[in-house]
């Protein structure tokens, strides 16, 4: 930083007192400055602070006048921070951490206005906070839902196009809240995804899925028809991921074969332990897809070096089959996974128009709502 920008602060002086609107936060660079506030008429010494410390960032973070007052102790330099530095930095953060600051913060506030005989008022969330708070319950009423096994299962037919028949599903989490009703994985997967507890959620769709799967076979369905998997970021970065995954499959005694893998495309770019992945998923056996492709950052790189089975077009491209772009696009994607050696599986079917468009143009599979929404194992053993 200039150096002109340093402020010096002879010993004895004041740098800001209690009450006055804050303009700026310092970083001591050298000296002691003692904050204090005044209790019942009587000085309270809250804190002394030297080299490296900061000071006065409380009132620039929530805007709120000064509550206590700076006084170097020793001459002192200071540099100040602009409060757009803490606010952009701020408005940047998780919206749960910057909760937890401000709840600290107003905490901190009522204590020292406690302290100094004032009259403190009811807390209450900000309208800002509101949202923090409605994702911190939602995680908690999440955390509760897996412990109790409130979370469903359901899978969605994968038509192989040319055969008519269905050679797999793809497993899809559903969340029956008491009293949101159905919340999303569009919703609820980001949320896990925030923290480790894509990990227990992960785990918790793997085991149901190979229990579907052992089912399946207990009942005789042949071929035993493959099920796709989601999985993300956080569990790829667990080495152990596939040993588990074979772990249930053989406890269960079914083929590796029947468990297949999906991995977004916006997680394949720099995610290098998704070579490795690949590698020990086809050496036991298993096959991996990349999700929703086209959608992520369309950045052909990582198929350079990553032997993925199957592409799954996202839906997005499918929906554009009605105009001459679309079938322009879908039909360059579908060469390309032709001469990589992979599969193509169109997502979002709708229409038995892009269904047989699809088929036309020599795509492998489809899913969507054409051939079949996702539904529970139960409504897969009926039909
Ligand atoms: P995805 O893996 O791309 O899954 C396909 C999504 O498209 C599903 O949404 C499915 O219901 C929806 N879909 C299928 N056919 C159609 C159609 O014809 N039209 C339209 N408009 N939509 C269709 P869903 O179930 O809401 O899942 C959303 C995303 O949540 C999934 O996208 C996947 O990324 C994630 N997800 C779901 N289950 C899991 C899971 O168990 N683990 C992880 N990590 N992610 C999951
Ligand atoms: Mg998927
Ligand atoms: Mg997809």
């Amino acid at each position: 930083m200039d150096q002109a920008q340093r402020q010096r602060v002879g010993a004895g002086n004041i740098v800001f007192r209690e009450g006055d609107a804050p303009t700026t936060a310092f970083l001591i660079e050298s000296g002691r400055i003692a904050v204090s506030t005044l209790q019942h008429g009587e000085e309270c010494l809250l804190a002394e602070l030297g080299p490296g410390a900061l000071l006065g960032e409380m009132a620039v973070l929530d805007d709120a006048p000064r509550s206590a007052t700076a006084l170097a102790l020793t001459d002192c330099v200071l540099t100040p921070v602009d409060r757009s530095q803490f606010a952009e930095r701020l408005a940047a953060a998780d919206p749960v951490v910057r909760a937890l600051l401000m709840s600290q913060l107003k905490r901190y506030r009522s204590a020292l206005a406690r302290l100094t005989g004032e009259v403190d008022g009811l807390h209450s969330a900000s309208e800002s906070d509101a949202g923090a708070m409605d994702k911190i319950r939602l995680e908690s009423e999440l955390r509760m839902a897996l412990e109790n096994a409130a979370l469903d299962v359901c899978l969605q037919p994968i038509l192989h196009i040319e055969h008519g028949v269905v050679a797999g599903y793809e497993a899809l989490i559903r969340w029956q809240h008491p009293e949101r009703g159905a919340v999303s994985p569009g919703e609820f997967i980001r949320l896990a995804e925030e923290t480790s507890l894509i990990v227990p959620v992960g785990e918790y769709v793997l085991e149901r899925v190979c229990d579907m799967l052992a089912e399946l076979q207990r009942r005789g369905r042949k071929p035993l028809p493959f099920i796709a998997l989601n999985v993300s970021a956080r569990q790829i970065e667990d080495p152990a991921l596939v040993e588990r995954m074979l772990a249930h499959l053989r406890s269960r005694g079914l083929p590796p074969a029947c468990l297949e893998v999906e991995i977004t495309e916006s997680l394949v770019l720099d995610r290098p332990e998704i070579a490795a992945l690949i590698t020990c998923c086809h050496e036991a056996g298993m096959e991996v897809a990349l999700d929703d492709f086209g959608t992520g950052y369309s950045n052909l790189g990582p198929l350079l070096s990553l032997d993925f089975d199957r592409i799954k077009l996202d839906q997005s491209f499918v929906r554009a089959l009605d105009r001459p772009r679309g079938v322009a696009l879908v039909k360059a994607v579908l060469a390309m996974t032709e001469a990589l050696g992979c599969e193509m599986i169109a997502e979002g079917v709708e229409t038995t128009d892009q269904l047989r468009m699809l088929g036309e143009m020599g795509c492998d599979y489809a899913q969507g709502w054409l051939t079949g929404r996702p539904v529970t194992l139960e409504d897969v053993l009926r039909s």
